[in-house]
């Protein structure tokens, strides 16, 4: 299915996947509303594809922005208004929080947050509009049991929102699990190969949907037609690239939970995980990140210094693995020696062998 979503019927001679349309206006003579193309700010026939895709993923009508970031500011900005109150993650990623603490104040909008861990966001619900969940959170990776929250939600009367970036809609789908929005970041691991930046939300109902295309198109925070297309050829490979991404992953917390210099893993497939049982019942497999604790940050960057075949990068989800040492970014309530571990494509041999020698770097 993923495989062949948002494709259009093939023609004698025609491609699979049609190529990106650049186009910042099209021939259409009389009353716009009789043309399904008009200007390039409000539609876009490389992003009909791509959100077609999308929607097949994630069970539900999907609007493509230009970034993660862009699709987390249009869900606030269609469901939150001056008095409101939206509950966030207090481990959710840090430019959301900042977007809540910097913009979403100074607009008389109250965030409220609270930690991910025992679904404590479901005790903080009184008077609440929204309610923002991220599950695995980025980079602790806690975890939270959707479908209990949004009963709680639909019990105070408050929409549910979940930032899906960690796991993608391969791995969770938080609308078939009722929640109003899904949120992701396809910078990640949904697209899979560190270049491009792109972001989407997805909903079930059709007049919310229609909101986040306004937005879109009045903010003007639409997706460039080339990073949709790559996106979309890289969908095609969404299942093996996590399958493999999932399956190292497992691999390399349980080598890294035997490992002397290493303090806490943090996996959520691990059975001592406290959000592991969850994770079993609403994810397919348990992602692609692992994160966990060196206590210094000299132990830190001595195991960055002595991986070879592992780069140090920030972001998370692509085909090469990545790592680095978290708290050189500032936000996260987090030690100095925790470091983030994205988990590629890489034969798992040569991950745990290249884990394993930048192990023995660590000294003190
Ligand atoms: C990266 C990320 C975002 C922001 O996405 P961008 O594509 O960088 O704008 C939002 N949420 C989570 C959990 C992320 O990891």
């Amino acid at each position: 299915m993923i495989l062949h979503a948002g494709y259009r019927p093939t023609r004698e001679g025609g491609p699979f996947l049609a190529g990106p349309q650049f186009s910042s206006t099209y021939t259409a003579p009389g009353d716009p509303s009789q043309h399904d193309l008009t200007y390039g700010r409000f539609q876009n026939p490389t992003w009909t594809a791509w959100e077609e895709a999308l929607r097949v993923l994630e069970g539900g009508q999907a609007v493509a922005y230009a970034s993660g970031m862009a699709a987390v500011a249009a869900v606030f900005g269609v469901c939150l208004r001056p008095g409101d109150v939206v509950v966030l993650p207090a481990d959710s990623y840090y430019t959301t929080r900042l977007l809540a603490s910097d913009w979403l104040n100074s607009i008389g909008v109250e965030a409220r947050l609270v930690p991910t861990r025992g679904d404590a966001q479901g005790r903080a619900l009184e008077g609440v509009r929204l309610l923002w969940l991220e599950t695995p959170t980025n980079p602790q990776l806690d975890v939270c049991d959707i479908q209990e929250l949004v009963q709680a939600a639909r019990s105070q009367g408050a929409l549910v929102a979940v930032d899906n970036t960690t796991a993608t809609a391969y791995l969770q789908q938080p609308l078939l699990l009722g929640a109003d929005y899904v949120v992701a970041s396809d910078t990640k691991a949904l697209t899979g190969h560190s270049d491009l930046v792109l972001g989407h939300v997805a909903a079930t109902d059709p007049e919310r949907v229609a909101a986040l295309r306004t937005w879109r198109t009045q903010h003007g925070s639409i997706p460039g037609p080339m990073e949709v297309w790559l996106a979309h050829r890289s969908l095609a490979t969404l299942s093996l690239r996590l399958d493999r991404q999932c399956s190292s992953a497992l691999k390399l917390a349980g080598f890294l939970a035997a490992q002397s210099p290493v303090g806490a893993v943090y996996y959520p497939g691990l059975s001592d995980h406290p959000g592991h049982a969850i994770a079993k019942r609403q994810m397919q497999a348990f992602g692609s990140v692992v994160s966990f604790d060196l206590a210094t940050r000299t132990r830190a960057e001595q195991f960055l210094r002595g991986l070879t075949l592992v780069r140090e990068a920030t972001s998370f989800g692509g085909v090469h693995s990545t790592a680095e040492r978290r708290a050189r970014w500032g936000g996260d309530a987090i030690s100095e020696g925790f470091i983030r571990f994205s988990v590629g494509c890489e034969s798992p041999e040569d991950i745990l062998s290249d884990v394993a020698s930048a192990l023995d770097r660590v000294v003190g």
